[in-house]
């Protein structure tokens, strides 16, 4: 077996180990930052290395597809880089905190993570004729990234510059969830590994859901603690879940 073949299963791994232990041991970034985890980096340089991975290792991978030159490897491709290009250098230069810092541990972590998922995922793409699956995908990959880019842009206006501190979002699908962002990032790829459909894509979507999960619960749990008005209608991630079981449940 080749990396890029090995490389969903480490992913899945990553994943099965991330879900519970994010659970009791919430990453020590943003507002979770905290001492005991060791030298600190510059957090806005920090989305840029770390990101980097999935934008140049991921372009030299895919551009060394067999397939490279067919449609659907292009326009999977296209939607990937549409991501990264916006995380790694839209998101990194917009942010507000001037000055915060993140643990150099989590942003290795992210690029050890990233020198795994982006390679598999490029090697992985594969030629099939456009069908209802790909469409389905796509339109979910886009919308997801609207809600995304829609959410930390909400995030990003409660602060003026050089402002470090935390209010309560509003607007857009904050009326419904505490981490629309986190939401999004989770409807994006679900919707690129429906289209794709290789085991590297849904590697990648299940672990997004392991990692960003147990972020959106510890979010909330914060909200409700440092605001007395946060809004007892918003859910931690998924909007209307319980009516939606509630309906499941009924049937
Ligand atoms: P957060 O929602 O924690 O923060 C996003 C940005 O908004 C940060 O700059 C944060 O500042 C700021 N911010 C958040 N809440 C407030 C508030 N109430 N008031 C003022 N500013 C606020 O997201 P993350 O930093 O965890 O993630 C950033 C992006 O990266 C998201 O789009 C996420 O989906 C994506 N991501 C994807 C992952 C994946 O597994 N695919 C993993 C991690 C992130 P500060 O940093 O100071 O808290």
């Amino acid at each position: 077996m080749t990396f890029t073949e090995l490389a969903p299963w480490f992913v899945l791994a990553f994943a099965a180990c991330a879900f519970p232990v994010l659970f009791f041991v919430t990453a020590p970034y943003g507002r979770h930052a905290r001492a005991g985890w060791g030298p600190m980096v510059n957090a806005r340089a920090g989305w840029v290395v770390m990101e980097s991975p999935s934008v140049f290792l991921f372009a030299y991978v895919w551009s060394q597809n067999p397939q490279f030159k067919e449609p659907m490897v292009l326009a999977l491709g296209g939607l990937w880089l549409l991501h990264y290009l916006q995380r790694t250098f839209i998101f990194s230069t917009l942010m507000r905190g001037e000055g915060k810092q993140q643990p150099l541990l989590t942003a290795a972590l992210a690029i050890c993570f990233n020198l795994f998922n982006a390679p598999g995922n490029a090697a992985a793409l594969r030629s099939r004729p456009f069908d209802g699956w790909f469409f389905v995908g796509a339109a979910l990959f886009l919308v997801g990234f609207a809600i995304n880019v829609q959410s930390d842009a909400i995030l990003r206006g409660l602060r003026g510059p050089g402002e470090q501190g935390y209010k309560i979002p509003r607007g857009g699908l904050f009326s419904f969830v505490t981490s629309p962002n986190y939401f999004g990032e989770i409807i994006e790829w679900v919707g690129f590994a429906l289209a794709a459909q290789t085991l590297a894509s849904w590697a990648f979507a299940a672990f997004t859901f392991a990692n960003l999960a147990p972020r959106a619960v510890s979010h909330h749990q914060w909200y409700c603690k440092t605001f007395a008005d946060y809004p007892t209608v918003r859910r931690a991630l998924i909007p209307f879940v319980w009516s939606v079981l509630f309906l499941v449940a009924t049937q």
